[in-house]
Order: structure tokens, then sequence, then C-alpha cells
């Protein structure tokens, strides 16, 4: 299934910038997320955020298979 994806413009604490689905709980606010566009999967959109943010990861909650670290 299609969704649209985000990335968080702020690192966590680990240096990760987590990569979100429009429906996330945990969704960072408009001045704080950059598009990625629709993906059928999390694989996809993390490598999409990764040519802007290198050391970017699928979010534990709405990306649990590509959570990494
Ligand atoms: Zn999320």
């Amino acid at each position: 299934m299609y969704q649209y994806y985000y990335v968080n413009k702020n690192e966590q604490p680990n240096g990760d910038h987590e990569v979100h689905t429009i429906s996330c709980l945990y969704l960072p606010t408009t001045e704080n997320r950059l598009s990625l566009g629709s993906f059928d999967n999390c694989a996809d959109a993390v490598r999409e955020a990764k040519r802007t943010f290198p050391k970017a990861d699928g979010c534990f909650y709405c990306c649990k298979e590509c959570h990494k670290s």
C-alpha cells in the first residue's frame, strides 16, 4: 500500500533522522519535517531520505521493519 513519507529534519540523540508515515503519532510538525513522497514500502522511503540525511532510519512505531538503530 502506498503511503506518504516524511523525514525528521532534526536528528535523534544517536544522530538518526527518523522516517515516518503521514499517519504516525510521532510525525514531526510541519516545520520540522521534509516531504519524501509516496512509496509502497519504508525501505524506499529511507533510501530517499538518505539522499538528504545519510543517517536516516525508520521510525520504531510506523516503520518497524525499517527501524535498524
Ligand atoms: Zn513514525
